[in-house]
């Protein structure tokens, strides 16, 4: 590895990070509350998958704050995710942490309300997809980011790290550990630098070279689980540190499992990830 401060991810080291057994009289207040801001006018699905994967990694209750006009209150596939106009979810105030960012959009709205939780929630974040795109293009956004308190999660893939770090794709992943540490200084914030062999930067500087995955995740909706997952890690009471590593571990070993049953990589979904990856979490 590259400097002391560099690990690999391996089954062992992440097997020292799962939450505790659940004991007998254990009831859902206790695993936490996962809100999921996102789900504009035709991308509700992101939001309802990262919902999805939040719930069947062991979330207590997950609800979902979204930006489309009068969105439906319940998906049927999945009744047990509570759907909200988001500005509904600002009132609750049970929540653990958020997830901001799956189906989001640019809007003015998604702007407006990435705003108003960066100023005010003193929730842990995780921070996906649109929600870092606006970062990169509102600079008052990430200033706000950077003083957080609280600690702020980002799940960037490639081009959305040269967004965020003014740079292009290819300066990315042609030196993918330094951008993932360079994001991970820059905004104070704990980072996955998403893609084949993902990369986790801490601000404390530590680095995480991922071991598990393989292409049957280069598919849509994969990452919104990821995002999901690590909220619902957050919630149960990992810090952001641990919770970011085994999320991203489980979801490369969900899919590394899935890679037997289905014979190969080719047609693998975002939902057999989070069922593969609910399987993994039990058994481990
Ligand atoms: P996104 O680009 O936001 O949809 O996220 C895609 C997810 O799938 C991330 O967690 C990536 O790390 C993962 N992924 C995509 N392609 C690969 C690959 N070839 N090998 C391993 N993981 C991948
Ligand atoms: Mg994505």
């Amino acid at each position: 590895m590259k400097s002391p401060q560099s690990w690999l991810m391996d089954e062992t080291l992440i097997k020292t990070l799962l939450p505790a057994p659940r004991p007998a009289n254990s009831h859902k207040g206790a695993f936490g509350s996962v809100g999921i801001i996102g789900g504009a006018s035709g991308m509700i699905g992101a939001a309802l998958l990262a919902g999805s994967g939040a719930l069947k990694l062991g979330a207590g209750r997950v609800y979902l704050g979204l930006l489309a006009n009068q969105p439906s209150t319940v998906d049927p596939a999945q009744p047990e995710l509570m759907l909200r106009p988001v500005d509904e979810l600002f009132e609750l105030d049970h929540l653990t942490c958020l997830v901001v960012g799956p189906g989001l959009g640019k809007e003015i709205s998604a702007c407006l309300c990435l705003e108003k939780i960066l100023q005010t929630s003193s929730l842990p974040l995780v921070l996906d997809a649109d929600a870092l795109n606006l970062i990169a293009h509102h600079s008052e956004l990430a200033s706000v980011l950077r003083t957080r308190h609280a600690p702020s999660l980002l799940t960037p893939h490639a081009a959305e790290a040269a967004r965020l770090l003014g740079t292009d794709i290819a300066t990315v992943q042609n030196h993918r550990m330094k951008a993932a540490e360079d994001l991970a200084r820059n905004f104070n914030c704990s980072v996955v630098l998403k893609g084949a062999g993902s990369i986790c930067a801490f601000p404390n500087g530590h680095c995480y070279l991922n071991a598990s995955g393989n292409p049957g995740l280069s598919s849509a909706g994969t990452g919104d689980v990821l995002s999901g997952m690590t909220g619902a890690l957050l919630a149960q009471g990992l810090t952001s540190e641990n919770a970011l590593l085994l999320a991203v571990y489980l979801h490369g070993a969900a899919a590394d499992a899935l890679l037997e049953t289905l014979a190969g990589p080719i047609g693998m979904t975002a939902s057999e990830i989070i069922d593969s990856a609910r399987h993994l979490l039990n058994q481990w």
